[in-house]
């Protein structure tokens, strides 16, 4: 199982870091040692600058490649919501140096999603909206029909260079509001009002 994460897919959100919007998809992955399901996060002892970024979280399921995007709804049918968490500070490291970006997004446990999972039948996606609170402060509200690449786009792009297969999980992006946390915070999710992530920092 593997973590696929869009970047930049937020235009308010590509502006706050000053990074200019992409004409594809960007994408990254973290591995399956990345997924955290306990609701305690530990903050890592090599960044002073860990960042929330709060996602829609699409899985996989079926096995796919070169995926038309007309079919790409086919290849899934339930959406969470979770944390691409980021040591912001080795981030910048690494982008100024052109380096890859893997050890300030893809550490241990840089993947918490909630239990819950919702079906998209159940739901209007096109009218979803999310919202992130740290310690009960409104910090990112997103809203899917700002999402630049839409799920469908994303599939049919990922898998013409990496096969998706059951289970993966495709992180979409963070909407704008990103920022630090601390240890003692606590980190909640909601998605159409309803909670689905409670995470303490410890
Ligand atoms: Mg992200």
């Amino acid at each position: 199982m593997k973590i696929i994460c869009i970047g930049r897919n937020y235009a308010e959100h590509a502006k706050e870091l000053k990074n200019e919007l992409p004409d594809e998809p960007l994408f990254f992955l973290k591995p399956d040692t990345a997924l955290l399901k306990e609701n305690v996060f530990y903050y890592p002892n090599f960044t002073n600058d860990l960042h929330f970024e709060c996602e829609i979280v699409v899985k996989i399921d079926r096995v796919g490649k070169n995926i038309d995007p007309k079919f790409a709804n086919k290849y899934y049918s339930e959406i969470t919501l979770g944390i691409d968490f980021t040591a912001r500070d080795l981030q910048q490291k690494c982008k100024q140096n052109g380096f890859p970006w893997e050890k300030a997004k893809a550490f241990d446990n840089s993947a918490p999603i909630s239990a819950k999972w919702i079906k998209l039948k159940d739901i209007n996606f096109e009218s979803t909206e999310f919202c992130f609170f740290q310690n009960n402060e409104l910090k990112q509200k997103g809203f899917t029909r700002d999402m630049i690449f839409k799920i469908d786009e994303i599939i049919a792009y990922v898998s013409k260079f990496i096969t998706l297969k059951t289970g993966d999980l495709i992180f979409t992006g963070t909407p704008a509001g990103v920022g630090p946390v601390a240890i003692g915070d606590s980190l909640k999710a909601t998605l159409n009002g309803e909670e689905m992530l409670l995470l303490h920092v410890k």
